[in-house]
């Protein structure tokens, strides 16, 4: 074996170039050579690892205009830590005493019915905390109605597929604030803009905000951040490694912890314009091969998939080529192209093909067209 080979080609594993989402099944988004550089030095040098994680946690706060936050493992482990800060806060029982929860006065956990929960099943991790999820009819009414002495927090969803026929945070989270409810609010793929970072929890008044830190922040796929009141955040903290609680199992190495907080600063920084602009020359680039080669129609749009700020190309297939039949193709060429299929959820037919030009790096852009290129002439001759 070839010592000077790259790892992955060491491994037969093939490239793939990402043209629909930084989904976890592709390994997330692709980092900066900054954050690289950072994770590479962590890994090099022993620190005191609590001080790291403080510092870490306050600058990502104010980062993101905070009051506090937490670094975790993924937007995930921030849903159970989240749902175990919220149990804790002002009850008889204590973190140290879960997943058992009989000790403690709030144990239940409020989240809406209907088809949001079979599309995005994250809500089922808070019950590894021991609290019992309530499944409210989605409406105003049943939800304040639902609300008891044994309510710890309500889990929200938002995205425009997701909140699609059910009240929105923004009509939601005054009620429940009214209502004295906790209000946690999964984020994980709300990005870009970076504002939504603070939009949730200071504009709308939600107690806790979570975040994939391997999607658009272009962290370390392993990494997810929770933003919001300190009381709640102090006891994430406490739940979490190192401590050997329940969130023992949700350990950010200090190589992660440092690949964050540079991948975030970034992010942060970032002017929304440029990398919206970035995005969509290089999927004009694709639109124009791809029409000009077979002349199918593509179309332009100004808003991604969840409803976030980033630019969003479609290419209509001819019928009956469908989306699916054409990632088939694509991820079978060498690098892998993976195009964007909706799923059923989106309601959208099934000959549209999106793509996002987040994860696109140079010279990919024409990859991906002649990928598509290759399909459609295939099929159509
Ligand atoms: C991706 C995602 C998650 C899981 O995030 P991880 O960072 O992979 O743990 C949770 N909720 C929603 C809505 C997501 O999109």
């Amino acid at each position: 074996m070839d010592i000077h080979m790259n790892c992955y080609g060491k491994l037969h594993i093939k490239e793939i170039i990402n043209a629909s989402e930084p989904y976890t099944n592709l390994g997330g988004s692709l980092m900066e050579k900054e954050t690289i550089e950072a994770m590479a030095q962590a890994a090099g040098t022993c620190i005191e690892y609590e001080k790291l994680r403080d510092a870490v946690c306050e600058k990502a706060a104010q980062l993101t205009n905070n009051e506090a936050a937490f670094v975790t493992t993924g937007a995930s482990a921030g849903l159970e830590l989240s749902a175990a800060a919220c149990m804790s806060l002002d009850s008889a029982g204590n973190l140290d005493m879960l997943p058992e929860t009989s000790a403690f006065s709030k144990n239940e956990i409020l989240v809406m019915d209907g088809d949001v929960l079979d599309i995005i099943p994250y809500w089922r991790l808070t019950g590894l905390t021991g609290a019992k999820i309530i499944k409210v009819k989605p409406d105003v009414e049943s939800i304040k109605a639902a609300v008891c002495e044994r309510t710890a927090a309500c889990m929200l969803f938002p995205a425009s597929v997701y909140e699609r026929g059910i009240p929105t945070c923004e009509e939601l989270i005054p009620v429940l604030k009214e209502a004295c409810v906790k209000v946690i609010v999964d984020a994980a793929a709300q990005l870009p803009p970076a504002s939504n970072l603070w939009y949730y929890t200071k504009t709308l008044g939600a107690d806790l905000a979570i975040f994939s830190g391997g999607k658009h922040i272009k962290g370390p796929q392993s990494t997810g951040l929770i933003v919001g009141n300190r009381e709640l955040i102090d006891l994430c903290r406490t739940a979490a490694s190192p401590n050997p609680g329940l969130g023992r199992a949700f350990k950010t190495g200090k190589e992660e912890l440092a690949g964050f907080i540079t991948a975030l600063e970034l992010f942060v920084l970032e002017d929304e314009e440029e990398r919206f602009n970035r995005q969509e020359k290089r999927l004009l680039k694709i639109a124009e091969i791809v029409t000009e080669r077979t002349g199918i129609r593509a179309e332009m749009l100004r808003q991604g998939r969840l409803g976030t700020y980033q630019p969003l190309l479609h290419l209509y297939l001819p019928k009956p080529l469908t989306a699916k039949e054409c990632n088939i193709y694509t991820r079978s060429l060498t690098p892998g192209i993976d195009v964007g299929v909706y799923p059923p959820e989106f309601c959208m037919e099934e000959n549209t093909v999106f793509i996002n030009a987040y994860n696109l790096k140079e010279g990919q852009a024409e990859a991906v067209a002649e990928g598509i290129c290759g399909y459609i002439s295939k099929m159509c001759g």
